[in-house]
């Protein structure tokens, strides 16, 4: 089973840090019906996680989404990392965005990614409030050590019950394979633009199970301008030092240029699906349930 989802919020943040520039807007416009076209024609149906300021700043995103048949779901409400919120605000958060999705769209909303896979081992509560929230799945787990996020003691990557406290979920990890000996994601982001093609579809034939994951920004032919340390600062709530923004500026550009491509071919070559349709075919009486 391959999954295909997408983290939808460019148009938001574009606003919040930038104000939103026209040819930025236009470029993301142009790449999302490119996309949205695409899919058509494969007759491929995903799961477009989507932040809930953009169902009230940019609902035409949103509902286009919805139109077109594929799955809306949230991706936090201002793209905040969850570790960065305590219980209540993610509470607030997770509500909020549910529920503004869900007007714009028509569709209820019970899948959930957080933002930069920001569910780790310290904040696992957090999967208790989504539930309360009317999640059913989640797709926040990077079962490995990553910046802002990861959970490397996760022990699975295939789908699994998730219970914590009263609550169930659930579970669809991001797949990992070894490379040089070390526990690395292949099917989406930075990692899947920078691997050889052919080493992706080996994994992913290897494997029963596979979810991959794009920002717009993964499938962009762009250069993302170094952030300011200002910018840096208020984005990511850490200290803009060179180091660090020179970092995220080389995890965003490389391999920009042939992500679309990429994804293309693989969406010819790989039968994919959305989450909600892979809840129907897992036999979820079987899989794994984890305690966390
Ligand atoms: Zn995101």
């Amino acid at each position: 089973m391959n999954i295909l989802t997408f983290d939808i919020e460019e148009w938001y943040i574009e606003k919040v840090l930038h104000g939103g520039r026209e040819f930025k807007l236009r470029q993301y416009d142009e790449a999302f019906s490119k996309l949205l076209d695409e899919l058509d024609r494969l007759n491929i149906k995903a799961t477009f996680f989507c932040v809930g300021r953009l169902a009230a700043e940019f609902p035409q995103v949103v509902k286009t989404i919805a139109e077109r048949g594929h799955e809306v779901g949230c991706h936090s409400n201002e793209h905040t990392w969850l570790t960065k919120m305590d219980e209540g605000t993610i509470r607030h958060d997770t509500a909020e965005a549910v529920k503004a999705l869900q007007d714009v769209c028509g569709q209820s909303v019970t899948a959930y990614r957080a933002p930069a896979f920001s569910i780790t081992e310290r904040n696992k509560w957090a999967l208790e409030v989504l539930t309360e929230c009317g999640i059913e799945s989640d797709s926040s787990i990077f079962p490995a050590a990553r910046d802002f996020g990861g959970y490397p003691t996760f022990p699975q990557d295939t789908p699994c019950i998730i219970r914590h406290g009263g609550a169930s979920l659930k579970e669809y990890p991001i797949g990992m394979t070894n490379i040089f000996g070390k526990k690395i994601a292949y099917s989406g982001g930075g990692y899947f633009r920078l691997l050889p093609y052919g080493l992706v579809t080996k994994t992913m034939g290897n494997r029963d199970y596979n979810i991959c994951y794009f920002h717009l920004n993964d499938l962009i032919d762009q250069r993302i301008k170094m952030k300011s340390r200002q910018e840096y600062e208020e984005y990511f709530n850490e200290p803009g030092t060179l180091k660090n923004r020179l970092t995220r500026y080389i995890k965003s550009n490389i391999g920009t240029g042939d992500g679309y491509a990429k994804l293309v071919r693989l969406m010819g070559d790989v039968r994919f699906v959305s989450l909600r349709e892979a809840n129907g075919t897992i036999e979820w009486d079987k899989v794994n349930t984890i305690e966390l």
